[in-house]
């Protein structure tokens, strides 16, 4: 059974706004900020916006902050964000509750390697679409997504392909200290454009990826969330993806909750076996069985 615990976009909607994006100098640090020597995922989390993006740095020449606590926007305003980027002394800061949330750091990250003001949508929702976070306010300074050309066909969700995959395949807590994904994709097998159609109830924002875990202790899930309508325009053979950050759960460590600094979306799986299970719309992807190792 689907349980949608959250809306997981929706925590990161305070994402900062490309803060201090070609300032000369760094906006002031959080007095409770300290740096942190970047965790071995960011690595691999670093090698996957480079990929998307297009775009090589050395992940090494990044200076990493975390807040103790929550960080506020320091360009003022007082609301809280998940990070920011400064590119004057090409520096991250994350909030203490995003420093695994690989959504978030990867959003960072994109900025880190484009170096450009601001969320462009080429980047933020096309290239980088579903592999790095953007909330509603990132979509809105994205921009309207480019309107279909008219009678451009509308097919449902299960007229596209939809495949998940967990990378490693077998998680366990000594690659990337236990943090894995859960890659949800979705093709186009047209020749050519097609508009899929995201049912939504009521008015909310139609789900555009679900996914669900479940093992013998019990399960949890949740899905994306379309705030961007580029997410339902397919190119002819166009593959879209999105990724779920998941976390092996430490020795003694509750079953389905998020470790410190996991953010609001992901959480721990202990060791055992479960169905992964990822969709587009309506359309549910085959159920993948993993084994989590310590
Ligand atoms: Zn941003």
């Amino acid at each position: 059974m689907m349980i949608f615990r959250r809306a997981p976009w929706l925590v990161v909607l305070a994402l900062v706004a490309g803060v201090a994006c070609g300032h000369l100098t760094d906006p002031p640090l959080q007095s409770d900020a300290e740096p942190f020597v970047p965790p071995p995922a960011y690595a691999r989390w670093w090698a996957m916006v480079e990929a998307c993006s297009g775009i090589s740095r050395p992940l090494a020449n990044v200076q990493w902050f975390a807040a103790r606590g929550v960080l506020l926007n320091p360009d003022g305003g007082g609301e809280q964000v998940g990070g920011y980027y400064s590119l004057a002394s090409n520096r991250i800061v994350l909030a203490g509750n995003d420093t695994i949330d690989g959504s978030v750091v990867r959003h960072e990250m994109l900025h880190a390697l484009i170096r450009v003001r601001g969320h462009p949508r080429a980047e933020f929702l096309e290239r980088c679409g579903g592999i790095v976070a953007c909330g509603p306010d990132c979509v809105q300074e994205a921009g309207p997504a480019p309107a279909p050309d008219a009678g451009t066909p509308t097919v449902m969700p299960v007229e596209l392909e939809v495949t998940g995959i967990v990378s490693p395949t077998t998680p366990n807590s000594s690659t990337d200290g236990g943090l894995f994904t859960f890659t949800i994709t979705v093709r186009n097998p047209f020749t050519h454009p097609v508009i899929a159609l995201l049912r939504s109830f009521a008015g909310t924002t139609p789900r555009s990826y679900p996914y669900d875990v479940q093992g013998v202790s019990g399960g949890s899930g949740g899905a994306h969330l379309a705030f961007d309508s580029g997410v339902t325009y397919f190119l002819a053979g166009e593959t879209k993806r999105d990724v779920v950050d998941l976390a092996v759960a430490p020795n003694g460590f509750p079953a389905f909750r998020a470790l410190p600094g996991q953010g609001g979306e992901g959480f721990a799986l202990s060791p055992g076996t479960y169905t992964f299970r990822g969709g587009y719309g309506d359309h549910l992807a085959e159920i993948i069985g993993v084994v989590v190792s310590q």
